[in-house]
């Protein structure tokens, strides 16, 4: 039986070997159009590749929980462990994220690629594919048994990814959720040029536009960054893809900081006042709990007016007028759903041998190793379906 897969990033590296494993017998063919199979792999955790968490379950994910539940019921946190181990990676573990031993992205695709060598996996570089017809045939020339959607989506296509695979699979007539950039930075309609390169640890809320209610639909905790276009920082990239779907309809999210996630309004009442008995009148009042830019746009805008100055420390609102695009965006929201999929299966409903894998799905992982762990995962499930029907 000969099986392709297109794309040789995460997922499409741990599907072939799986299916080599489970199957020597299987011919195994790597169609990537890059000069080097899984690039992108060593860009992730900016270059020590957070390729997996601790705790993994369905609350780190956007998108289709069938799915969602069909890849991580076979593919959990100690999965992942042993698939690493197997391949000789030894894992070191940071605040329940998992990275390589080495703390280098390039050893994991060293042995991954020293694996696909050591099973015979045959990996033609430089070759993107163009077509693929529903006879399994791939540039009008090479036919297949069953081929393997692994092209990833549309997010940094400076490491071979610009959205080949949703063109591969509109022209088969597959359906995909729409697409949108995700785990990137926000824009906001307020100017915050003067803030660019303060950082601060705060915490991070999205409302909708014209909420009346005081519940955010989300909020994020963490270090965050003020850039000349808006803000960016983990809490902000976690709430981004919410924010580029948002703005995509129309809408514009609102978004607070809390500077003071440990002190509560009278706290900063006090303290003002004290800064006040003391003589700190102007805005040298907020030196004591903020950056002196911070300190200078918040007093400017309220004219010194300590209420409304305290109601801003904690709980200053901006507007979010959409992010930033592909080319910074970590992965790809949107893609094809469990409606296209044969029940608890990766197959497509449509063309019969067909499976697609990675972030070409609709799935999204919060930051954390959650978006390699789903490639891997999804990768090793569409394999194992593979060599059991061989
Ligand atoms: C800068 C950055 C940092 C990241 N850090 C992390 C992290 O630390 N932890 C984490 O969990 N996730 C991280 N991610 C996300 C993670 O890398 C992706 O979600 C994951 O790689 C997706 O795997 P995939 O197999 O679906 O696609 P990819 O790994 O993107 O692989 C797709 C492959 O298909 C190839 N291809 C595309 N089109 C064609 C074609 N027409 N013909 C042939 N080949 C083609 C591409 O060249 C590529 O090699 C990061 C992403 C970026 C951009």
């Amino acid at each position: 039986m000969k099986v392709a897969i297109i794309g040789g990033g995460a997922s499409g590296l741990a599907c072939a070997i799986t299916i080599k494993r489970e199957n020597e017998d299987i011919d195994v063919t790597i169609f990537e159009k890059l000069d080097q199979p899984g690039k992108k792999i060593l860009a992730t955790g900016n270059g020590r590749c957070n390729l997996s968490n601790f705790v993994v379950s369905e609350e780190y994910y956007n998108g289709d929980h069938e799915i969602i539940h069909t890849v991580l019921d076979d593919f959990d946190a100690v999965n992942a462990l042993e698939f690493f181990n197997s391949l000789g990676l030894k894992i070191r573990e940071e605040e329940g994220r998992l990275y390589p031993y080495s703390m280098n992205a390039s050893n994991v695709v060293a042995l991954l690629l020293k694996e696909a060598a050591r099973l015979n996996i045959k990996i033609n570089t430089d070759c993107k594919v163009e077509s693929l017809d529903s006879s399994l045939t791939i540039n009008n020339k090479y036919k297949f048994d069953k081929v393997v959607l692994a092209l990833g989506g549309k997010a940094a296509p400076q490491h071979g990814t610009d959205g080949d695979g949703y063109k591969l699979i509109k022209n088969l007539g597959i359906k995909y959720q729409p697409i949108s950039p995700a785990l990137v930075q926000i824009k906001t309609e307020e100017d915050v040029r003067e803030l660019k390169g303060v950082r601060f640890k705060g915490v991070l809320f999205l409302r909708e536009e014209d909420d009346d209610d005081d519940k955010p639909i989300k909020f994020q905790e963490g270090e965050l960054l003020f850039t000349d276009y808006g803000i960016s920082g983990i809490p902000a990239m976690q709430l981004s893809g919410d924010i580029a779907q948002m703005t995509a309809r129309g809408e514009k999210p609102l978004l607070n900081i809390c500077f003071t996630p440990d002190l509560g309004l009278s706290d900063i009442n006090e303290y003002l006042d004290n800064q006040i008995d003391r003589g700190l009148t102007g805005e040298e009042m907020l030196y004591g709990i903020l950056n002196e830019k911070l300190a200078h746009y918040i007093f400017t805008k309220n004219n010194g007016d300590t209420n409304h100055i305290a109601l801003d420390i904690m709980s200053l609102p901006f507007t979010a007028v959409g992010t930033k695009g592909y080319k910074e965006a970590q992965v790809t929201r949107g893609g094809v759903g469990s409606d296209e999929l044969k029940k608890h299966s990766l197959e497509t409903k449509k063309i019969k041998n067909l499976f697609i894998t990675g972030e070409l799905l609709n799935v999204d992982g919060t930051c954390g190793g959650y978006n390699l762990h789903f490639a891997w995962g999804s990768g090793i499930k569409a394999a194992k379906e593979i060599a059991n029907n061989a």
